[in-house]
C-alpha cells in the first residue's frame, strides 16, 4: 500500500520509522518532510496546511492511507476534506480536533462531564478578566483559547504578571484571534505525565506513558519550549494510577465526545498532572505528541498500520497492542538561542555510523548540497532503548558527544536526574 504522512518534524520522522517496519507498506510519501525523513520517504513539496493540494496529491497518487501529524491541518478540517473524497485518513475531523484547538471547548467538556481538571473561568472581555484576577492568589494560569504553538500558556507569579498576560493575549493580540477568549485556571502541582491513546470512536487503548521536559535548561529552568526530551515510562505513573486515569479520564473523555456529537478517531494526547488530589487533565491534544512519539513508538511491537486501520474502521477492540518492556529516552538537540531567535543552515556532523540501537529523528533539518543542515529550533531527537530510562539516556548522551553543529544546545539531565 501507499502511505502519505503530513508534517515534517521529529514526530513524523518517528511515525515513518515505525511504519517502514510494516510489511504491508510499499511506498511512503511525506509532505513536506525534512532532511532526515528524506532517507526513508519521498518528500513532497506541499505544506501541511495546504489541504486542497494534499487532497489532489492523494487522489492522483492513489494513496491508500494518509496520516496527519500536526494539529493545525486537523483543526482546519483536513480529515473532513479527505473523507468527502472517500480517502482514508488517520486523524480526527475538525469538530473533534477542537478538543485541542479550543481550550474553552475542552474545559467546558471536562466541567460538563466531571472529568478532573483545574477549576477555571472563561473570559472574552479583558476588563472582566482583570476584575477577576484582582480576587485571586498567585501563581495562577492564563491560557489563550486557540492554538498558539505551545506558547499560549502563562503561569503568572503575581498580579502584575497576570494583568500583563491578559493585556498581551487579549489586547495586543500576541497570538492573533487565538486570544479572543482566555481561560484563567487554578495552578496545579505535581509530576506531569503524557499519555497518548489510540481511539476509534468507541474504544480507547492507551499507549505506554512518557514524561516531557518542557524547559530549555537543566533542572527545569528557563523558558518553555516545544519539548527538550522525553523518557518512557513516566516516573510515578503506576499501574494503579493508569487504572484511575482509565476510569476517571480516558473513557469518560471519549464518551463525552460522543455525547457532544464529536466522535473522536485518531490519537488523543492526555497531558496529565498527578496532584495530591489525584490525576487531573492539564490539556488534551488531538494528535501524537512531539517528542513523546519518539520514545513511545520505539517501544511499540505491533504493526502500526494494523492499529491505524483498526482506528479508522472502528475495530480497535479486536487488536492486541504489544509494548516492549524496556524503557526509552529521547534527547532533543536544539539550535543555540532557541526558544528565542536562532540561526539556521549550520552543517551537522557525526550522524553517520550510529550504533544499531540508537535512532536519530530529525525535526528542523534540511538536506542541502549533500549535507544535513539545521533548519529549525529543535533540530534532532536522539533516541535509544535500555533496561530503564537512566540506561537509555546514558546511551543517548554517549552518541550525542559525537554529534556537532555550531551553537548546538541540549539538556544534560533527562532520564539521569532524580525525579
Ligand atoms: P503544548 O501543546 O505545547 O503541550 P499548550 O500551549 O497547549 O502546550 P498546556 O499544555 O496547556 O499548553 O500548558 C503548558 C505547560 O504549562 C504544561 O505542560 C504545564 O507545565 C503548565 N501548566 C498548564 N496548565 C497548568 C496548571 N493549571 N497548573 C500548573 N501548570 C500548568
Amino acid at each position: 500500500m501507499k502511505v502519505l504522512i503530513v508534517g515534517g518534524g521529529g514526530r513524523e520522522h518517528a511515525i515513518i520509522w515505525k511504519l517502514k517496519q510494516s510489511k504491508r507498506i510499499d511506498k511512503i510519501y511525506c509532505a513536506p518532510g525534512n532532511g532526515g525523513i528524506a532517507s526513508l520517504a519521498e518528500c513532497v513539496d506541499i505544506k501541511a496546511e495546504d489541504i486542497e493540494k494534499l487532497v489532489d496529491f492523494a487522489i492522483n497518487e492513489k494513496i491508500d492511507l494518509t496520516v496527519v501529524g500536526p494539529e493545525v491541518p486537523l483543526s482546519m478540517g483536513l480529515a473532513d476534506a479527505f473523507e468527502e473524497k472517500g480517502l482514508r485518513c488517520f486523524g480526527p475531523k475538525k469538530a473533534a480536533a477542537e478538543i485541542e484547538s479550543s481550550k474553552v471547548f475542552s474545559k467546558y467538556l471536562m466541567k460538563k462531564y466531571g472529568i478532573p481538571t483545574a477549576s477555571y473561568m472563561e473570559f472574552s472581555d479583558p476588563q472582566k478578566a482583570r476584575d477577576y484576577i484582582e480576587t485571586l492568589s498567585f501563581p495562577t494560569v492564563i491560557k489563550a483559547d486557540g492554538l498558539a504553538a505551545g506558547k499560549g500558556v502563562i503561569i503568572a507569579q503575581s498580579l502584575t504578571e497576570a494583568i500583563e498576560a491578559v493585556h498581551s493575549i487579549m489586547e495586543e493580540k500576541t497570538f492573533s484571534d487565538a486570544g479572543d477568549r482566555i481561560i484563567i485556571e487554578e495552578f496545579m502541582e505535581g509530576p506531569e505525565v503524557s499519555v497518548l491513546a489510540f481511539v476509534d470512536g468507541k474504544t480507547v487503548k492507551p499507549m505506554v506513558s512518557a514524561r516531557d521536559h518542557k524547559r530549555i535548561f537543566d533542572d527545569d529552568m528557563g523558558l518553555n519550549t516545544g519539548g527538550m526530551g522525553t523518557i518512557s515510562p513516566a516516573p510515578y505513573y503506576t499501574a494503579e494510577m493508569e487504572k484511575i486515569c482509565m476510569e476517571e479520564i480516558f473513557v469518560p473523555t471519549i464518551d463525552a465526545m460522543n455525547k457532544e456529537g464529536r466522535t473522536f478517531k485518531g490519537v488523543v494526547f492526555f497531558g496529565l498532572m498527578l496532584t495530591k488530589d489525584g490525576p487531573k487533565v492539564v490539556e488534551y491534544n488531538c494528535r501524537f505528541g512531539d517528542p513523546e512519539t519518539q520514545v513511545v513508538l520505539q517501544r511499540l511491537k505491533t504493526d502500526l498500520v494494523d492499529i491505524m486501520d483498526a482506528v479508522i474502521d472502528g475495530t480497535l477492540s479486536n487488536i492486541n497492542i504489544e509494548w516492549d518492556e524496556s524503557a526509552a529516552s529521547c534527547i532533543v538537540i536544539a539550535s543555540g538561542g532557541y526558544p528565542g531567535s536562532y540561526e539556521k543552515g549550520k552543517v551537522i556532523t557525526g550522524l553517520d555510523n550510529m550504533p544499531s540501537d540508537v535512532v536519530v529523528f530529525h525535526s528542523g533539518t534540511k538536506l542541502q548540497d549533500g549535507q544535513i543542515k539545521t533548519d529549525g529550533g529543535r533540530v534532532l531527537g536522539v533516541t535509544a532503548k535500555g533496561a530503564d530510562y537512566s540506561v537509555s539516556s546514558k546511551k543517548v548522551y554517549e552518541v550525542i558527544d559525537n554529534i556537532s553543529f555550531e551553537g548546538m544546545h541540549y539538556r544534560k539531565d533527562i532520564g539521569v536526574k532524580k525525579y
